[in-house]
């Protein structure tokens, strides 16, 4: 009469399965995406992480358990007991928390399966814990092999779990060790299952309290969705920071911190990306290289913040001026690269450029002044010009730098002549080295007049470079490239002592000007320099103007005035050269005790035909007039142009119009005195 109920034929209510399979599928899958977490994570943080999978995963096992038990009720009248109800959740979650802990206490060793073995063990304790607090009128008993199979089911799927989180080999890693804890908890479920057999027992009496099939799951499903719900929202909080953090660090590694544009990284990475994707053959690319004119002076007189400033203005005018197609980035301290795709025209690249040159040059104002810089621009296209990204961008450097020499335009177009021009630079370079030694320099001499009478005052003195190969080369090269190199130095120390030798052979006193570059200045004690070539030519002090520019004095102000001062106690003249190209600013003219002011010769030449440059010069000479500087006009050509400064009151004239700069020895007959037949001579 003993009937024999299995229960695996007690009919399944599979609703409750269905919901089962739910909880037990979002369970497993978050609890191994919070155990991957941990992994990633160090220290208090990862104790978090560890925590709130243990407590995931086991009221996952110990909600799917319980739904599951639901949809398995059987006929026979029963309640769960609240104490061990309660145990067996504990236990679920101290077994998992155990479990992971141990699992994520190492990289490599088989530690891993271990405690993914326990948390698989956990599933069973959980399990026949939970079946115990089970009250039902019947005899409960256990098949011991399939208890054992069960327990070992879960250790196995718990391993495997385990395994492939902290192993993964590829990244469906992550859903192979949700599967392998969906595998454990339901094998190790209905295997635990079938090991029961419930042998009905109506002297088993059920007690009154205890909790009914109506308030398990309630409660179960409350403690799952509270449980899952903070499990998700930490690991989408924490998701968000770390999408946040990576967002903000390629932020910081790709853009440049003062204009917030791409910097030169990642500008190369896009243009190689540009070039090497699915690159239109029909079109070009052009790059656009710009350099900022006179940022440098905006920094040195105005303090870095300034500087600062103009960049950012500069480059959200010009990020604002971008059409579809078109990039900007800062690539160096005043440099910057725009590129524009989808190229079918030249012409659309020199829109580009000659747009970007015109919003550089807008003035940019704040509450104190009005600071404006200008551009050159260097404009080379792929593929025409270059077979790659990095090629093209040095080719558009190139460019950009023949514009700025250029004297008519800011922006160049590249043509291969650029770098055979940039070897023959280099190699120049490596020459002038010896053509000091090599006695290559020389000394050219060019008239200064007095405006009123026309009569000669003085020479200016401009050096040459005889090159055995080249023939003559003109300083407007090899100046700039031996200031470049600090070579400067040595050919200006040559400069003034070879020009103060010639003039103390004259028998009339004019006066030479001899032009100093600003690293003579900065950078070598130019006052004793002087002191010692005037005493060992014996030219006397008043006989030597040094012609000095406005760069030289903004880049170290106080240092350039002490030597100014202590040149001018000797009785030497300092001329402000080339006035009306830099900053010409008054400061400096009011500051600075100079005895002559050379307006640059590209005013006078514009005097016949532009307004504004007759208005500039015009004003140069009522100023000077007002700070009792008396001044001298460089590049006069003409009559007119002579004619027009008389009519200005001003002082002295310099130009072809008296004289191109001419080799010593055709000055001769000037600066001899025709009464006496010896010129003194004061030395050897
Ligand atoms: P700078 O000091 O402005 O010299 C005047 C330049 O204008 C000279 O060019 C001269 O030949 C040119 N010039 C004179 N009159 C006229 C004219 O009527 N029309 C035109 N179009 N040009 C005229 P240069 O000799 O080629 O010198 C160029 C620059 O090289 C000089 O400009 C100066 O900055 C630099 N330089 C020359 N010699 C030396 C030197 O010994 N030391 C330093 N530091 N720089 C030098
Ligand atoms: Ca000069
Ligand atoms: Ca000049």
């Amino acid at each position: 009469m003993l009937e024999v109920i299995s229960c695996l034929v007690y009919e399944h209510d599979y609703r409750y399965v269905l919901l089962a399979a739910a909880v037990c599928v979002a369970g497993s899958v978050m609890s191994m995406r919070l155990f991957a977490r941990t992994r990633r994570t160090t220290g208090a943080r990862r104790a978090n992480w560890l925590f709130l999978a243990g407590v995931v995963s086991g009221s996952a096992i110990w909600t799917t358990h319980f739904v599951a038990m639901m949809g398995y009720a059987p006929a026979l009248q029963h309640v769960y007991d609240p104490a061990i109800t309660l145990i067996s959740l504990f236990l679920a979650i101290g077994f998992c928390t155990i479990g992971m802990v141990v699992a994520a206490s190492t990289r490599t060793s088989a530690l891993i399966e271990i405690g993914g073995a326990i948390l698989g063990i956990g599933i069973a304790v959980m399990h026949y814990t939970g079946m115990s607090a089970m009250r039902v009128t019947a005899q409960m008993e256990w098949d011991p092999t399939l208890v054992a199979v069960s327990i070992a089911l879960g250790a196995f799927f718990g391993a495997i779990a385990m395994n492939r989180i902290a192993r993964p080999v590829t990244r469906f890693c992550r859903y192979g060790g949700a599967l392998a804890l969906i595998l454990g908890i339901v094998s190790m479920h209905f295997t635990g299952m079938g090991a029961l057999t419930l042998v009905p027992d109506l002297s088993i009496a059920v007690p009154e309290r205890g909790i009914s099939d109506g308030l398990l799951i309630l409660g179960v499903l409350a403690v799952m969705s509270l449980v899952m719900g903070t499990g998700l929202s930490s690991y989408l909080i924490d998701n968000h920071n770390e999408v946040e953090a990576v967002r903000r660090y390629r932020q910081l590694a790709l853009h440049d911190a003062v204009t917030g544009l791409p910097n030169r990284h990642h500008l190369a990475s896009k243009l190689a990306e540009i070039i090497g994707g699915d690159y239109d053959d029909t079109s070009r690319i052009a790059v656009i290289g710009i350099d900022l004119d006179r940022f440098k002076d905006i920094n040195d007189v105005h303090g870095h913040a300034t500087g600062d400033m103009v960049l950012k203005s500069i480059a959200e005018r010009l990020s604002a001026c971008l059409q579809e197609g078109e990039f900007l980035a800062r690539v160096g301290g005043d440099e910057f690269v725009a590129v524009k795709t989808k190229l079918y025209q030249k012409a659309q690249a020199l829109e580009f450029a000659a747009r970007l040159h015109a919003v550089v040059c807008r003035p940019i104002e704040d509450e104190t002044r009005v600071l404006t810089v200008g551009a050159s621009l260097g404009v080379a296209y792929y593929p025409d010009d270059a077979p790659d990204a990095s090629t093209l961008l040095t080719r558009a450097d190139l460019a950009m730098y023949r514009a700025k020499q250029s004297a008519f335009t800011s922006i160049c177009r590249y043509d291969s002549s650029m770098d055979e021009a940039n070897r023959t630079r280099a190699a120049l370079s490596l020459e002038l080295r010896h053509a000091v030694e090599r006695n290559e320099l020389e000394l050219y001499y060019q008239p200064q007049n007095d405006v009123a009478s026309g009569d000669l005052i003085g020479f200016e003195v401009l050096a040459r470079w005889n090159h055995p190969q080249r023939g003559l080369v003109s300083p407007v090269e090899f100046i700039p490239l031996a200031e470049e190199t600090g070579l400067i130095l040595p050919i200006g120390e040559w400069v003034l002592r070879t020009a103060c030798r010639e003039a103390a052979r004259w028998s009339k006193p004019f006066k030479i000007a001899v032009n100093v570059a600003s690293a003579q200045i900065s950078q070598s004690d130019l006052p004793r320099l002087v002191d010692e070539i005037l005493a060992e030519t014996g030219l006397p002090a008043s006989r030597l103007e040094l012609e000095i520019t406005e760069s030289s004095i903004i880049e170290d102000h106080h240092h350039a005035l002490a030597v100014v001062r202590k040149l001018k106690s000797r009785g030497v003249k300092i001329a402000m050269d080339d006035y009306g190209t830099g900053y010409s600013s008054l400061s400096t003219l009011q500051n600075f005790p100079f005895d002559k002011i050379k307006i640059d010769r590209s005013f006078i030449a514009d005097v016949d035909t532009s307004a504004q440059a007759m208005a500039i010069v015009r004003s140069t000479i009522i100023l000077a007039e007002s700070l009792e500087i008396p001044v001298l006009a460089e590049g006069v050509e003409s009559a007119s142009h002579l004619q027009f400064l008389r009519d200005q009151g001003c002082h002295e004239a310099q130009g072809y119009f008296f004289g191109k700069p001419v080799p010593v020895a055709s000055i001769q007959a000037l600066v001899t005195s025709t009464e006496t037949e010896q010129p003194l001579l004061k030395s050897a």
